[in-house]
């Protein structure tokens, strides 16, 4: 037993790396980009330590080279998968009995790990399966992971030092528990720090998991499990359990153990686990916490004072980084009359020039979207809109599936501020502009807060102050992560908590103390010193009448 009131290494943002030529990280990753490509990597299913590769196997194949597989994993029948929420919900009681610096230094010691010997390793596989440029790669699976398991050790200990009043002749305390039973967690395919969080947090906070990890990004997503067991993270905290989606859904929503659902994806996927817990809520030992970040038709509204330069850079990389794959991508666009001229002169040809292809070329600002659905998705939105006469493909729309999952940047001019580009997500590398009359940019304003259904992220550009007060009043419901002059991507762990409310999630900001409160389930504790020896007050004694 330790005595001590210890506190947590202040965390601090992991440095992106440059990559520069001929610099030792770059050789490095060249040498785990080859390694990986070598073999077909077997990626198991991780139920209470163990590692089992199962008869049914499905590959896993390169976004950009498609006929390239890089790893293949074994199916979980639902055998294994009610083995893995027996485990986890086993294994809880005497998780969440650890000690939390103990917890902690797991999760520390893995960002360390991730920083250093696997920096390499979990950037070559994020480029390879998810296609990502290595700068994309290295602020997702290298920084931002190595942030989250750092700044989330700092938060969590920083929840457990609040604690109530107490007056003379008793102690309150309390006390935050893991949640009994176990958490279901659900992540997504575009993100490889997202997909790591949404499993190690619930358990951070001494709750067990079972994790259903996105086939396109399972490579990166074993990775971070291996080195959170090397950090020493025991058997049972995390199983990780493949095959068919709402197969595994239905097995696991049918536990009464479910305490949670720590989800990141589309909001179609969330609704629909929303209802099937609400339609068996009467059979869960606690009401489930449903944590879920979702869809996103994210803007970037201009002001007629806004820099021209500065919103055509936001306008590039807000919609075109990782092919418009971010949650938090820019999508609609709002420009007044006054700027468009000189913005699409400088626009078009700018996207024009963005060079798409293979990240391993370095050369490349662009890779493939993750898979044939996306591409199909994609490219069926792009072909309706030639054929639409409410609206003009202004720049790319060119789709090659030849090689890899091509699609160029895409810019699309809206005659109309309600056409279906302005209000769906199309979570692809495409951006529809309405261009509005500078006289009518309160109009504009109101059709930016309410075009669609999501409330996810949001740019303003303006410089004049009194401008950028009433729009962010106006816009204050319109986005969770709001931005003044600036791209609405690129959120850092630490300094800007993630997430949106409306039809993008419960918004419980993944990477702050608001999510981690999420898997604490607080046990108020009072203790009295010298307790009351007799039931009566004494307002009961003397004459009762008087
Ligand atoms: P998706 O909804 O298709 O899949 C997400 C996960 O849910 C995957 O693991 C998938 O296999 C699983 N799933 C699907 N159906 C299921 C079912 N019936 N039961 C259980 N699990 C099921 O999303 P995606 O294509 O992987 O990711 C893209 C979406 O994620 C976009 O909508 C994007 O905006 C969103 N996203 C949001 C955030 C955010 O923070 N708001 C971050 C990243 C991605």
């Amino acid at each position: 037993m330790s005595n001590g009131t210890f506190t947590v290494p202040a965390p601090k943002n992991e440095p992106i790396k440059d990559y520069l030529h001929s610099s030792p990280e770059r050789l490095s990753l060249r040498h785990e980009l080859d390694q990986l490509k070598r073999k077909v990597t077997a990626i198991p299913l991780v139920i209470g330590g163990e590692h089992l590769l199962t008869g049914a196997r499905s590959q896993i194949f390169c976004p950009h080279n498609h006929s390239m597989a890089i790893a293949e994993h074994g199916l979980a029948t639902p055998l294994q998968i009610n083995q893995a929420i027996k485990i986890a919900t086993e294994t809880q009681k005497s998780w969440s009995k650890m000690a939390w610096w103990d917890r902690a230094a797991i999760f520390l010691k893995a960002a360390d790990l991730l920083a250093g010997p696997y920096r390499s390793l979990m950037n070559a596989a994020t480029m390879l399966c998810q296609s990502k440029t290595i700068y994309q790669a290295e602020i997702d699976a290298a920084c931002e992971l190595a942030d989250f398991w750092r700044f989330n050790a700092g938060f969590m200990a920083d929840i457990y030092q609040d604690q109530p009043f107490s007056p003379p002749g008793f102690w309150n305390r309390v006390s935050y528990r893991g949640l009994e039973g176990f958490v279901f967690a659900v992540s997504p395919f575009n993100f490889t720090s997202i997909a790591l969080n949404l499993a190690s947090a619930p358990a951070m906070m001494g709750s067990t998991v079972v994790w259903k990890p996105a086939h396109t990004s399972l490579l990166s997503s074993w990775i971070g499990l291996k080195i959170l067991e090397e950090a020493g993270l025991p058997p049972g905290v995390i199983q990780m359990v493949m095959g068919d989606a709402p197969e595994i859904g239905r097995v696991v929503l049918e536990s009464p153990e479910l305490a949670g659902i720590h989800f990141t994806g589309s909001t179609a996927t969330f609704n629909l686990l929303w209802q099937q817990v609400g339609q068996k809520i009467q059979h869960y030992k606690t009401y489930p916490r449903l944590v879920g970040e979702t869809g996103g038709k994210d803007f970037i509204m201009a002001h007629p004072s806004a820099d021209p330069e500065a919103l055509v850079t936001a306008l590039v990389r807000g919609a075109f980084e990782y092919q418009g794959q971010k949650c938090s991508a820019a999508s609609r666009a709002y420009i007044p009359r006054s700027l468009w001229k000189r913005i699409r002169d400088t626009l078009v040809p700018m996207v024009q020039e963005l060079k798409v292809g293979d990240p391993e070329d370095f050369s490349n600002f662009m890779g493939a979207v993750i898979d044939e659905t996306s591409f199909n998705r994609i490219s069926g939105w792009i072909e309706r809109c030639r054929k639409d006469p409410k609206v003009n493909i202004i720049a790319g729309g060119e789709c090659n599936r030849e090689k890899g999952w091509f699609i160029r940047p895409t810019i699309i001019e809206a005659l109309a501020p309600d056409v279906p580009t302005m209000k769906e997500e199309l979570f692809g590398p495409v951006l529809t502009i309405y261009v509005y009359e500078d006289s009518d940019f309160e109009q504009a304003l109101k059709y930016c807060e309410s075009t669609s259904p999501y409330g996810l992220t949001g740019a303003i550009f303006a410089q004049d102050r009194r401008v950028i007060q009433s729009m962010s009043e106006a816009l204050e419901y319109a986005a969770g992560n709001f931005y003044i002059n600036d791209k609405p991507t690129g959120a850092v762990v630490g300094q800007q908590p993630f997430g949106g409310s409306r039809a993008s999630g419960t918004n419980d900001k993944a990477g702050s103390r608001l999510n981690l409160l999420r898997w604490a389930s607080a046990r108020t504790i009072k203790e009295t010193f010298v307790a009351p020896k007799t039931y009566e007050y004494p307002f009961m004694k003397g004459n009762p009448l008087e």
